[in-house]
């Protein structure tokens, strides 16, 4: 392709509201433009790495066996109401309706139309196991969309969903799909770390994510730094505390008598509405602290404690409401529902709806310090066993911090930001049942069909690789997502120099290369700064000077080595050192 024809709306200045690399840089070489927020075009430049990736997801899922198909965005709102998911999904998703009334949405995922087509279809266990994909456009009212193609409200996923006869058959299934992901990744450049996941809304009991290691990163990451335990930190859970640290030790340091007799007292706590606060104030440890979380849990208020000095994990706290919607409630919320101020609310003598869920540590607790539900107090020698009413469970709500002992070998773990990129789920029959995709088994019994589903965001993956691979000048493209492997820039307005160029351009095509010929009328400084800016993996510079010589100066965009090759061979050179760069 020749600049002087392209569409490449290049910028200089770093676009005010983007904040990660990627984002920067994608805006910054033209590769997308937004709409409105989450909503992008992919343009010339940028389109042809998203197809790079789905070429590459395409040729593993076709290895794997898995059968491409294309389902429609727009889906009904029935068969979400037989899986239940109509409710379940909130707001995350887009909702409408037709001029006949009838609801309908634009598909977050495609597990309801799987089910349907099925359905009907699959008779007898014969016609099982099989796997089919699509490559599509997805649509999801993300809260915060943000970080350009990372969370956006409309993006194209892979999707693929197993169906099979067992448990067996799934997890052959499952681990067929693994492979082809990691595959997928490794074929993109992209260095990925996979982690056990959290089903969320999906169901299902067994799940991995593919994630990126980077800073930029949403979710956090625990990695054991002894053994090979990696979770996402949404379902992360740590081992046993050992030895001195913790609660169990300080309750045992004291005289358990003590500890039982000591009623409890209300201490004056001005303006102590954070645990820093009060550890100032009245000088307990935080490990002898009950956090008391307020929320709203499908409109019903709920509250969560946790020790002073852990942090509750939302996503477990949901999951063991099975609630749909959890907020944090707000503070006005606090003296109607709640009985209680904000910045003061403990879990003694709540109002009686209020469920209360507690984390295991607070178990071991035996004189604690809790708000009062009254403004700057609180309560010490609280002995939650003692004196709070109805503790529905103890249960893991805490999140799992950096240091705290693996669940697996009690060695360290230590906590990294990344970006996942692929997820995989077991999702057994949770929608084969509730939409009755069944089949005769070989004794004609009937029995629901065993699924799985998997995805990839492979919008997502392009800004990823760009966050795993850019410098300080640009984007370095990994060269299988390189949006042409070589760029020529002849310097200069001689009439030779142009000649030159166009036929090393002309040899490069015909030997099947993609490249870029920069023919604009542009000083030499545009032409360098635009090529590194794109990431382009070969440069390749045609001036006067080094013409005389019958040669050709090469930078490889990855080291930033620079060399002359000669003009006759260049074409061979070329295609080695490409060879060679994807090695
Ligand atoms: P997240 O936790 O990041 O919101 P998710 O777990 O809801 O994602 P899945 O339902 O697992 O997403 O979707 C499969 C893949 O689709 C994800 O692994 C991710 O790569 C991609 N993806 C999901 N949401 C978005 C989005 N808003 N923008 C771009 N890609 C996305
Ligand atoms: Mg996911």
């Amino acid at each position: 392709m020749k600049l002087s024809n392209y569409y490449l709306p290049t910028l200089r200045e770093v676009p005010a509201d983007a904040e990660i690399p990627s984002h920067q840089l994608m805006l910054r070489a033209g590769m997308i433009r937004s709409l409105s927020a989450g909503i992008y075009s992919y343009l010339p430049l940028g389109y042809r790495v998203i197809r790079k990736v789905e070429q590459i997801v395409r040729e593993e899922m076709d290895r794997s066996g898995a059968l491409e198909v294309l389902m429609p965005a727009m889906q009904i709102a029935d068969i979400w109401k037989e899986s239940g998911r109509w409710e379940e999904f909130g707001p995350l998703m887009v909702r409408f309706k037709d001029r006949n009334e009838r609801e309908y949405c634009l598909g977050p995922t495609h597990e309801e139309v799987i089910a349907d087509i099925v359905r009907d279809e699959v008779r007898s266990y014969k016609d099982l196991p099989f796997n089919l994909y699509q490559i599509q456009t997805k649509v999801r009212d993300e809260i915060r969309p943000r970080f350009g193609l990372m969370r956006a409200k409309e993006f194209i996923m892979k999707d693929a969903y197993t169906l099979d006869r067992d448990e067996e058959g799934l997890d052959k299934a499952y681990q067929n799909m693994y492979d082809a992901y990691v595959r997928v990744f490794e074929r993109c450049g992209l260095d990925t770390r996979v982690v056990e996941a959290d089903s969320g809304a999906m169901g299902g009991s067994g799940s991995h994510e593919f994630m990126v290691l980077a800073d930029s990163g949403e979710d956090d990451l625990a990695f054991c730094t002894d053994c090979d335990y990696a979770a996402n930190v949404e379902r992360a859970e740590a081992g046993l505390e050992i030895s001195s640290s913790g609660a169990s030790a300080s309750a045992a340091d004291n005289d358990p008598a003590a500890d039982e007799a000591a009623a409890i007292e209300k201490v004056h706590t001005p303006d102590a509405t954070t645990i820093e606060d009060l550890v100032n104030m009245i000088e307990v440890s935080p490990k002898k602290m009950i956090k008391t979380m307020a929320y709203v849990a499908d409109d019903k208020p709920v509250v969560a404690l946790i020790r002073g000095d852990d942090q509750l994990n939302e996503v477990k706290f949901r999951n063991h409401l099975g609630a749909i919607e959890l907020r944090p409630a707000h503070p006005d919320e606090f003296p109607e529902r709640f009985g209680s101020v904000a910045g003061f609310i403990g879990p003694v003598d709540l109002p009686e709806d209020i469920k209360i869920v507690a984390d295991s540590r607070i178990q071991e607790l035996e004189q604690a310090v809790t708000g009062a539900n009254q403004k700057d107090y609180h309560l010490v020698n609280v002995n939650p066993h003692r004196d709070i009413k109805e503790i529905e469970a103890f249960t893991e709500l805490r999140t799992v911090q950096a240091g705290d002992p693996c669940p697996k070998c009690g060695g360290a773990l230590e906590i990294k930001s990344g970006i996942e990129v692929g997820h995989i789920f077991k999702l057994g029959t949770k929608y084969s049942s509730s939409m009755e995709a069944t089949y005769l088994d070989e004794n004609g019994r009937e029995q629901p069909i065993v699924m799985g589903s998997y995805g990839i965001g492979v919008t997502r993956v392009a800004a990823a690789a760009v966050e795993q691979h850019h410098d300080e000048r640009g984007i370095v493209w990994p060269l299988p997502l390189a949006p042409y492997q070589v760029i020529i820039l002849p310097l200069g307005n001689s009439s030779e120099v142009s000649q030159a160029a166009e036929e090393l351009y002309q040899e490069l095509q015909d030997a099947g290369l993609e490249v870029l010929l920069d023919d604009r009328d542009e000083r030499a400084g545009v032409k360098f700064n635009d090529a590194e800016l794109i990431g382009i993996p070969l440069r390749i510079t045609i001036g006067s000077r080094s013409l005389e010589k019958e040669e050709f100066e090469v930078q490889i965009r990855r080291s930033g080595e620079e060399f002359n090759i000669d003009r006759s061979t260049a074409s061979a050179e070329i295609k080695k050192l490409l060879e060679e760069e994807i090695e």
